[in-house]
């Protein structure tokens, strides 16, 4: 592993304890959500098992993709899903799960969602800066839009203009930070 990811996880299991990595395929749970997310939306969600990361009570769950990432790229995946290891410990299980797992339907709870995801999408804008450069982290710009308005997570917030202008704000801070770093 590489000293940055070493250290991050380090710095995790400081944080959280009880912090643990586990295969999505080996729970019967993960197995019945990806299931579930297939059904509601429609066959949209596909890549539940093989390319999505999860954090749920506490447990990173890893797909299929996990074994072949880079050292870097897991670093930056770590750095957002430690922002929701933050979220839940501020907000508890209950709300958490209950924003998390049951946005699909109604457009308001989807905005909780939203919002939740945007908070720690911002930290892989600026690991994805610190790690790879500006250039890279400007890159995401299409995925990460793509994310929030398609299918990946159930057309959480499908108004595009608005994630691009929340995108383009979370660049500019992360440029203001390195620049000052
Ligand atoms: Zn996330």
């Amino acid at each position: 592993m590489s000293d940055r990811l070493i250290a991050l996880l380090a710095e995790i299991e400081a944080e959280f304890p009880t912090f643990r990595i586990a295969k999505k395929r080996t729970s019967r749970l993960q197995r019945a959500i990806d299931v579930a997310l297939k059904i509601v939306t429609l066959g949209g969600q596909r890549v539940y098992m093989t390319r999505y990361h999860t954090v749920l009570f506490g447990t990173l769950w890893v797909p299929d993709s996990w074994d072949i990432m880079s050292d870097d790229d897991k670093y930056v995946l770590l750095r957002h899903e430690r922002v929701h290891l933050r979220q839940r410990r501020r907000m508890g299980d209950v709300a958490m799960t209950f924003v998390y797992l049951v946005p699909f339907f109604p457009v308001l709870l989807a905005y909780g969602r939203a919002r939740i995801e945007w908070e720690a999408y911002v930290e892989t804008i600026r690991a994805t800066a610190e790690v790879y450069g500006l250039a890279r982290a400007e890159d995401l710009r299409a995925q990460i839009i793509g994310r929030f308005t398609g299918p990946d997570y159930g057309w959480m917030w499908p108004f595009p203009e608005t994630v691009r202008r929340w995108f383009d704000e979370a660049l500019a801070d992360v440029r203001a930070e390195l620049a000052s770093s």
